[in-house]
């Protein structure tokens, strides 16, 4: 089976195609001129500092260059079905009071 079939049989994703701050529309990314800062990384909806591997509730999709609205709109459908089957998935841990 060829490896792009296998990917798309089980549903992989890279570190970049998983939700999370670097592909979401509220994340910005800043480079300064200098060799030795770090890249500003924020979070516009929210005003606050961020990692690009970071989510919170409020995580939507950017729309990537020249893709189609109807892309745009199949790939966040696609996340969000992912989302809900790893929800019904993951046990629920619930504490139990002596
Ligand atoms: S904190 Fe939430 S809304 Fe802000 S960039 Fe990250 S995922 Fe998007």
């Amino acid at each position: 089976m060829r490896l792009v079939a296998k990917h798309a049989q089980v549903g992989y994703l890279t570190p970049g195609q998983r939700p999370g701050c670097r592909n979401c529309k509220h994340f910005e990314q800043v480079r300064h001129d200098s060799p030795v800062m770090a890249a500003r990384q924020a979070c516009l909806k929210h005003e606050l500092e961020v990692t690009s591997g970071g989510i919170c509730n409020d995580h939507q999709l950017r729309r990537q260059a020249n893709e189609s609205q109807f892309a745009y709109l199949t790939r966040q459908r696609d996340l969000l079905e992912r989302a809900l089957l790893d929800q019904r998935r993951t046990p629920q841990v619930r504490e139990t009071r002596p």
